[in-house]
């Protein structure tokens, strides 16, 4: 008798793996089908040929550690939601005069010495923004119904991440909630001038703003992406994880380590993945 299944999810990459374990992790009957004869998606490490093994990303998203969490991955959270991310510069900005600077009180100093005095505030500023997103990001929002009607059946339940979400904001206190919620469609040159005096130090970091787009740093919601990759800085790369004995923790060995853990995860919950099989057609029968 053909084997029946409650989910099926086409293609094995990172989201799709996330789900798949997740609605496993519920008890569903789930099948995942990889045209690829890996599983991943863009999320691999992969040879090209002898001795050249590449990840297919570069730092990128992080890996949300609740998701590390909630499906026992074998990984390490590279931060807590709250944790600062102004301990690691993410990158140099080279100046043609041979100069340099990095994104830290120091560096900033040698460039603006006002601008050093502000990078404090700006840091908590940013911080707190970056958790915000990152909350809002993790709220699984209510149904929308054909507006302006609320739709039929909508519980407490439903309505509650947003609730949370509300609460999160109004206790962010009024001056940072509001300067949040200003903040998102506003450009990163506005958002930067609030802060900063020096060319050099917003230039450097509005590229945070646009790093992975095709944006430019006066374009309108640049304010957003900035606090979007402020929350990133790290990087699904750097999430250290543990060791196969389970005690002290080694280095990823790339960052398909990632999504083999996320297959992983899905087959110990009982989930199914078929690798090069690609769907063709999906065939949809009225009940
Ligand atoms: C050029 C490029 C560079 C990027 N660089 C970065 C980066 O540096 N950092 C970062 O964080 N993000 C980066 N991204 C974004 C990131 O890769 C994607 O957001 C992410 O991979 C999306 O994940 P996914 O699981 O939805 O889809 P994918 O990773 O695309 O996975 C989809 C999977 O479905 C399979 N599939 C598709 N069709 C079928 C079918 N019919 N039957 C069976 N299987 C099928 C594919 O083989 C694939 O394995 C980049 C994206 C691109 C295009």
């Amino acid at each position: 008798m053909q084997k029946q299944y409650e989910h099926i999810i086409i293609g094995a990459g990172h989201n799709g793996l996330v789900a798949a374990a997740y609605l496993a992790g519920q008890g569903k009957k789930v099948l995942v089908f990889e045209r690829r004869s890996v599983v991943g998606g863009k999320v691999v490490t992969e040879s090209f040929g002898d001795d050249f093994i590449v990840d297919s990303v570069q730092t990128g998203g992080t890996l949300r550690p609740d998701i590390i969490k909630d499906l026992k991955l074998p990984l390490r959270a590279e931060r807590s939601r709250r944790q600062s991310r102004s301990d690691k510069p993410a990158f140099v900005s080279l100046q043609p005069d041979g100069n340099h600077l990095t994104l830290d009180a120091e560096s900033i100093k040698r460039f603006s010495e006002r601008d050093a005095a502000r990078w404090p505030e700006f840091v908590r500023f940013m911080d707190k923004a970056a958790y915000l997103l990152d909350v809002a990001y993790s709220t699984i929002m209510p149904r929308l119904g054909a507006l302006p009607r609320l739709p039929k059946n909508l519980s407490i339940k439903e309505g509650y991440g947003l609730f949370e979400l509300g609460l999160e904001l109004r206790l962010a206190g009024r001056r940072d909630m509001l300067h949040f919620i200003r903040a998102l469609p506003m450009t990163a040159q506005e958002l930067l001038e609030e802060y900063f005096e020096s060319e050099i130090v917003k230039a450097a970091i509005a590229s945070v703003a646009i790093h992975g787009s095709t944006l430019g740093p006066m374009e309108a919601g640049t304010g957003y992406t900035l606090i979007h990759n402020w929350m990133n800085r790290g990087g699904l790369s750097l999430t250290p994880s543990a060791s196969p004995d389970g005690r002290g923790e080694s280095e990823v060995r790339g960052i398909g380590e990632i999504t083999q853990a996320l297959a992983n995860a899905v087959k110990s919950l009982g989930g199914e993945i078929r690798t090069e099989t690609e769907v063709e057609r999906i065939l949809l029968t009225a009940r």
